[in-house]
């Protein structure tokens, strides 16, 4: 089945302006001006009304976190703080809840245009052993792609950490699911629907015998290596109290830096630390909105990709952004990316860039991210006739700048799973229903 997406409005292509063929569910042909589809295509798809973007990519989410959006026992506090408040609500979090809670956050993140999410799932209280078997059941019955991360926490209170017990396990345990969700569900080929990662929660959470325990296990079945690192000013005193160095060098200590690892936040970097975080590829997932929500400081974006670490954006958890919107990250990111650099430092073209191509090389996946031949038929188009649209001139630009929220289509692997705004296949009103009482058990 070829199918041509004609005639777009605007489309984030290099020479696309007559649109793209997609067939077997990649892009076969990208279409410049004047041009026609080489053989003929059995269906055509006007997409003259639509901007068309590669489809987002989320490179840093905790699902879970979308029960406990504007909890009153945490808002208004920074990481630390917010975190010892909300640890004893979600160690009351069943599997129930969290398929609930991951279909709730896929659907709002296909909704505002993502194709491929990250979540990064550490919690692990008794009964939820198998939370990455239920992400990934989730993200398959959607048609989402995923990476889905096995993240882990191993130092509670008991050891000077901040989670409680329960919610932990031993390194043993960690290291032994690690391998079963690797053998189960890592999919390494071109391609892949779900991919797996493996992802301490944060330095302040796990062992450095566990972080370098992961990183070996990452290296034998080639996959994502994942943590928070350098979100705040908290945690470089933690690490250079409980281990004598600064987080950077924990990384480097436990054989992290490689092109492997991506990290969510990366704030608190010196020169020096870019420098080689850049060297070694290490990708920073920039999550501006939760940066902002917990007044944890501001990623050195321009810095890091300067130096030469792949640079993606994400929303992360819902508890702290409070909602799991893409193209709202996009705005975020050149908002603050403004403040912080100049008006012409960053564009609109900028903070696209880094939510999909950007985004998708933290991932370790260059069969995504970008609309050319030979890549997945990973697409999200918007229309422009909302009133907050009208009068708008350059239609990628207004895309960021007037604060795109929802897509109107949205194709993954060739396969439309958002049709006129709505998720194909899934009654969201019932599903918001059954979220929403899910959520009162987190009061
Ligand atoms: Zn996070």
């Amino acid at each position: 089945m070829r199918t041509w997406i004609k005639d777009p409005l605007a489309i984030l292509a290099e020479a696309a302006e007559r649109g793209i063929v997609v067939e077997d569910g990649r892009i076969v042909e990208t279409l410049a001006r004047g041009a026609e589809p080489r053989t003929p295509v059995d269906a055509i798809f006007d997409a003259s009304r639509h901007v068309v973007l590669p489809g987002l990519v989320n490179a840093h989410h905790h699902f879970y976190q979308t029960l406990t959006r504007a909890h009153p026992a945490a808002i208004n506090r920074e990481l630390f703080d917010w975190l010892t408040a909300l640890y004893p609500i979600w160690a009351r979090l069943t599997p129930r809840d969290l398929r609930l809670a991951a279909r709730l956050a896929l659907v709002e993140l296909l909704l505002s245009g993502c194709t491929t999410a990250a979540d990064h799932h550490y919690l692990y209280p008794a009964g939820l052993e198998n939370a990455v078997d239920i992400e990934v059941e989730e993200a398959r019955a959607l048609g989402v792609r995923m990476t889905v991360t096995r993240g882990s926490m191993n130092r509670s209170q008991k050891d000077g950490g901040l989670p409680p017990d329960s919610v932990v396990q031993d390194a043993d345990a960690i290291l032994a699911d690690s391998e079963r969700v690797l053998k189960l569900f890592h999919d390494r080929k071109p391609g892949a629907l779900i991919r797996v990662a493996l992802a301490p929660c944060s330095p302040f959470s796990i062992d450095r015998e566990l972080m370098c325990e992961t990183a070996r296990l990452a290296e034998s079945y080639d996959c994502q290596l994942h943590t928070h690192l350098c979100e705040t000013a908290d945690e470089e005193r933690f690490c250079l109290a409980m281990y004598g160095v600064r987080p950077v060098e924990l990384l480097e200590e436990a054989g992290w830096m490689s092109r492997r690892t991506w990290l969510a936040h990366g704030i608190h970097f010196n020169a020096d630390e870019i420098k080689r975080l850049g060297a070694a590829g290490v990708g920073v997932c920039h999550c501006a909105a939760s940066n902002m929500v917990l007044a944890s400081g501001v990623c050195p974006t321009c810095e890091l990709e300067a130096a030469g670490a792949p640079l993606g954006l994400g929303v992360d958890g819902s508890a702290s952004n409070d909602s799991s919107n893409m193209m709202e990250a996009v705005r975020h990111a050149l908002m603050i990316g403004r403040l912080r650099y100049g008006a012409a430092a960053i564009t609109h073209l900028d903070a696209l860039r880094w939510a999909t191509e950007g985004s998708a090389r933290c991932l370790g996946r260059d069969d995504l991210g970008r609309v050319a031949p030979g890549l997945q038929a990973d697409l999200a188009l918007f229309r422009l006739d909302e009133p907050r649209f009208s009068g708008a001139h350059d239609p990628l630009a207004a895309l960021v700048l007037c604060g795109a929220h929802r897509a109107d289509r949205v194709m993954v692997g060739g396969v439309w799973r958002v049709v006129d705004g709505a998720p194909v296949g899934l009654d969201l009103a019932a599903l918001v229903a059954e979220h929403r009482q899910a959520a009162r058990a987190f009061a």
